[in-house]
């Protein structure tokens, strides 16, 4: 029985658990030994879902799947050897991109999470999906097939590049101009952080190009065009977190297209710009 862990009992985590459920060995890990309701936005079905605490997991586990916050993965490294052996698969069901350079000593995924939810408190509401994308290999062949009977939708791609990429510019975009807006995406009715918002993707395609990732020439288009589908009152993770006083993933996601175009030497006033406001936002909260 491959024995499954998920760290990190929020939004995607706990929604991640309830997916995996028809998997008999799942064990959802946080800070403390607690437990999370979990409601479902279309049905209102609730459940309650067990957290053991991560601090005092003895267990080993096959998959571990890791779903805290990019700036919280450094306090959650130093259990993983206690709780992995060495045939291990450690996959980061985070948004952003090279985290995965703090796991370089374990078989590590990143994964493309396109999973929504909410934790406030001890609730965890899912609106809707439950898919991943990760690299196929022979090691994810064979998790697809252990998992080919839960509700997660796990996508094995040829290239997961592309994928990340992708989510990394649409991320990218919005959440740059609702976090600096302090707006929901009716921020994008504005037509200067309209502008703004399409100048980023460019920028970011111009990044993606020098690593080796080619998109169609109408990316930015479509990406612009997802966005128009997005409701006004709409908030990104990056906007609830700057009204909250919450730590940024900016460094996950704007900080590492900034440092990607700095090894390449693109010029990216934009995006320099835009990455330094929002670092500068998050020192000030304190992050
Ligand atoms: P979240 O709701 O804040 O959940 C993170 C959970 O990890 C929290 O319960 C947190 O506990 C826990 N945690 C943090 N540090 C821990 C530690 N050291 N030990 C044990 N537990 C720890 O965040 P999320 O929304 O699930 O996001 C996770 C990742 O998925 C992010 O990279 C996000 O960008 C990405 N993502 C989210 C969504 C979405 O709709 N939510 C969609 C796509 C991608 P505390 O609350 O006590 O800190």
């Amino acid at each position: 029985m491959t024995k499954i862990a998920i760290i990190g009992a929020g939004a995607v985590g706990t929604s991640l658990a309830v997916a995996l459920q028809k998997h008999s060995s799942v064990t959802l890990l946080g800070r403390h030994t607690t437990s999370i309701t979990y409601e479902e936005a279309q049905t209102s079905k609730k459940q309650d879902i067990k957290v053991h605490a991560l601090s005092s997991e003895s267990g080993q586990f096959d998959v571990i799947w890791i779903a805290v916050k990019t700036y919280q993965l450094s306090h959650v490294i130093p259990h993983l050897s206690r709780i992995a052996h060495p045939n291990t698969i450690v996959i980061l069901a985070q948004n952003g991109y090279g985290q995965l350079d703090q796991l370089a000593s374990y078989r590590a995924y990143q994964a493309v999470v396109y999973i929504s939810g909410q934790k406030k408190d001890n609730h965890v509401v899912h609106f809707r999906d439950q898919t991943i994308h990760i690299q196929r290999d022979i090691h994810t062949e064979q998790l697809a097939e252990t998992l080919s009977h839960t509700d997660l939708t796990l996508h094995l791609e040829e290239n997961i590049e592309y994928k990340i990429w992708y989510k990394l510019l649409v991320n990218l975009g919005i959440n740059t101009v609702t976090a600096l807006g302090r707006d929901t995406a009716r921020v994008l009715k504005h037509h200067e952080m309209h502008t703004l918002c399409r100048k980023l993707l460019i920028e970011g395609q111009h990044i993606a190009q020098a690593e080796g990732i080619t998109f169609h020439s109408t990316l930015v288009d479509e990406i612009m065009a997802i966005y128009q589908g997005y409701p006004d009152e709409m908030g990104t993770s990056m906007y609830y977190d700057t009204i909250n006083h919450q730590p940024l993933e900016v460094d996950a996601i704007q900080g590492y297209l900034y440092h990607r175009a700095q090894h390449y030497q693109i010029h990216t006033p934009y995006l320099e710009t835009t990455y330094t406001l929002l670092t500068y936002q998050n020192k000030k909260q304190g992050c």
